[in-house]
């Protein structure tokens, strides 16, 4: 369970002190050396038990920009890129 922060991410830094699992590492950080922000997926819980949505992904000013496909979180606006018609 986990959400993931695609190519989009302008680095805006938004999302960063919004996650309750202190989850996100920003670009410099990024294990994959991508120029994005990155998500921890050992420690993102989809913010289960601590917000309705994922906390990052209403923060985010980049609509689409983090997804995600838990069946208890989908269906937000923001996880539109991982729904399968
Ligand atoms: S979904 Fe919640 S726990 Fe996961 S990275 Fe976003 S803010 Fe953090
Ligand atoms: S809020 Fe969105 S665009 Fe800004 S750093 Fe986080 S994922 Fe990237």
């Amino acid at each position: 369970m986990a959400v993931r922060i695609t190519d989009t991410c302008i680095s805006c830094d938004a999302c960063l002190d919004e996650c309750p699992t202190e989850s996100i590492v920003d670009n410099d950080d990024n294990p994959t050396g991508e120029d994005i922000y990155y998500v921890n997926p050992e420690t993102c819980t989809e913010c289960v038990g601590d917000n309705d949505e994922p906390a990052c992904a209403e923060a985010c000013p980049t609509e689409g920009c983090i997804v995600w496909d838990n069946p208890t979180t989908s269906g937000a606006v923001h996880n539109e890129a991982v729904v399968e018609e």
